[in-house]
C-alpha cells in the first residue's frame, strides 16, 4: 500500500525523523482556517499517489489564510496523473537553502536492500539517476546489519553531503531505516530532504509503500487505508479473502495460483493482439482451495468490473482436483443465479491436471448457456480474447 505524503510524514515523526506537521483538508475555506492556525506563510500540498505534483502545480506557497484559501481552492479538484486531489495538506513553509534526495528501497534485481542519496535533490531525480549517475550513490544494505550510525556515514560519505550537514543526514538516515524496518516498508523516500538556510535539516516531502504481507503485524495500519480512494471490488475482494487485481484491459481473469495467473496475463496479452489488443481486465487468484463458494466470490468479482466482457477460468488440478472446481464452477452460477446475479458474459474454462476428464464431463453436462470449454490454455485464450472483442 502506497501512502500518502501526510500519512508518511506521521510516520516519519513517529520515529523521529524532522519533518512539519501539519493539517489535511478537503474544501478552500477549511485550509484558509488550517493555514491561521498554523501561520503563514504555508505550503498547499496536494495529497495524491504520485509524484511530480510540484511540477503539475499541486504545490504552491500561500502568505496568507485568504491566499492558501484560494490556492486550495485551485488545487483541490485537479487531476495529476490521472490522480484526482479530493485533500490537501497544509504545513507551515520552510525556507530551503539545499535540496537532497535520500531513500531505503528493496532492490529485487540484487535481492537485497539499497539506500540511494543524492545532494542534487528537488523535484527532477529521475533526470539526475538519467543524466547524472554518479551524483547519486547507491549503497547496498545488509539486511542483518541495517543502517547503524558508521553505516549511514557511509552512505553520506558517498553522496558527498557537505560537512555542515554530514551527522544531521546520517541520524535522519538511521530513523529513516526504523520507518523502513520497523514499519514494514518496501519504500521509504526523502525528496527533498532539505537544509533551512539556519542549517537545520528537514523532510519536507515523504514517501512510503507498506508492504502488504506484514500487515497481521501492524493493526495500527489499517487506519491508513483510505477506502474512499480503494476500488471498491478491491475492498470486497478483500473482505472476502481473495487476491483481485484490477488492470485496464477487457479479459476478466480467474486462476489457481500465482505462478499460473501471471502465465495467463501473458498469454491473453499476447493472443489479445490478434484482436485489437484485447488485454487483462483484472486478475483473481483463488488459491488452492477452489471450493463453490470461493468460485461464485470470486465470479462475482471479476463479474462487477464492467470493464469486463468476457471471462478466463484457467485452473490447473493439484490438491483440489477437476472434478472440485468444475463443481464449483457449476454451483457459483447456480448460486450467483439465485442471488439475482444475471451472468451474460462469456465465461471461457480451461481445465487441465488432476481428474481434468471427469471436470469437463461435468461442466459439458451443465450445458451452461456462457460457459465455454477449451482444452488448451493457448486456444483458451485466443477464445477470450476473440469474445471480448466483438
Ligand atoms: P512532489 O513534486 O510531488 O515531489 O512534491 P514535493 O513535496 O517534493 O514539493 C515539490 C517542491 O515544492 C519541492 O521540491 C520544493 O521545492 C517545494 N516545496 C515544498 N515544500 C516547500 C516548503 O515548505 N517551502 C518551500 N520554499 N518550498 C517547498
Ligand atoms: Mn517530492
Amino acid at each position: 500500500m502506497d501512502l500518502y505524503e501526510y500519512q508518511a510524514k506521521e510516520l516519519f515523526a513517529k520515529h523521529g525523523v524532522p519533518t512539519q506537521s501539519g493539517e489535511v483538508v478537503t474544501d478552500a475555506e477549511a485550509a484558509g482556517a488550517a493555514a491561521d492556525r498554523i501561520g503563514c506563510p504555508v505550503v498547499v500540498k496536494a495529497q495524491v499517489k504520485t509524484g511530480g505534483r510540484g511540477k503539475a502545480g499541486g504545490v504552491k506557497l500561500a502568505d496568507s489564510p485568504a491566499d492558501a484559501e484560494q490556492k486550495a481552492g485551485a488545487i483541490l479538484g485537479l487531476d495529476i496523473k490521472g490522480h484526482i486531489v479530493n485533500k490537501v495538506l497544509i504545513t507551515g513553509a520552510a525556507d530551503i537553502a539545499e535540496e537532497y534526495y535520500v531513500s531505503f528501497l528493496l532492490d529485487r534485481a540484487n535481492r537485497n536492500f539499497l539506500a540511494m542519496a543524492s545532494v542534487e535533490g528537488g523535484m527532477d531525480i529521475e533526470e539526475v539517476a538519467a543524466t547524472k549517475p554518479e551524483a547519486l550513490a547507491k549503497i547496498a544494505i545488509e539486511p542483518i546489519a541495517g543502517v547503524d550510525p558508521a553505516k549511514a556515514a557511509e552512505i553520506v560519505a558517498a553522496a558527498k553531503f557537505p560537512a555542515d550537514v554530514a551527522d544531521q543526514v546520517a541520524n535522519v538516515l538511521v530513523k529513516l531505516w526504523d520507518v523502513f524496518v520497523k514499519e514494514d516498508a518496501t519504500l521509504v523516500e526523502v525528496n527533498p530532504l532539505v537544509k533551512t538556510p539556519e542549517g537545520e535539516v528537514l523532510a519536507l516531502d515523504g514517501k512510503v509503500t507498506l508492504d502488504d504481507n506484514a500487515d497481521f503485524r501492524h493493526p495500527d495500519h489499517e487506519e491508513l487505508v483510505d477506502i474512499a480512494a480503494t476500488d471498491p471490488l478491491e475492498v470486497k475482494a478483500k473482505e472476502k479473502g481473495l487476491n483481485y487485481v484490477k488492470l485496464s484491459g477487457e479479459v476478466g481473469i480467474i486462476g489457481n495460483g500465482a505462478g499460473l495467473v501471471m502465465s495467463t496475463l501473458d498469454v491473453v496479452a499476447y493472443a489479445g493482439e490478434q484482436f485489437g489488443g484485447v488485454k487483462p481486465a483484472n486478475f483473481l487468484d483463488i488459491g488452492g482451495g477452489a471450493s463453490a463458494q470461493v468460485m461464485a466470490d470470486g465470479l462475482e468479482i471479476i463479474l462487477g468490473d464492467p470493464e469486463v466482457k468476457s471471462v478466463f477460468v484457467n485452473v490447473f488440478g493439484g490438491i483440489t482436483a477437476c472434478d472440485a472446481v468444475a463443481n464449483g464452477i457449476v454451483q457459483a452460477m447456480e448460486m450467483l443465479a439465485e442471488r439475482g446475479d444475471v451472468v451474460d458474459k462469456p465465461i471461457v474454462c480451461r481445465l487441465d491436471g488432476n481428474n481434468a476428464a471427469e471436470g469437463r464431463r461435468i461442466l459439458d453436462e451443465a450445458e451452461h448457456d456462457v460457459i465455454e470449454l477449451v482444452d488448451t490454455m493457448d486456444e483458451a485464450a485466443a477464445r477470450v480474447a476473440e469474445l471480448a472483442a466483438r
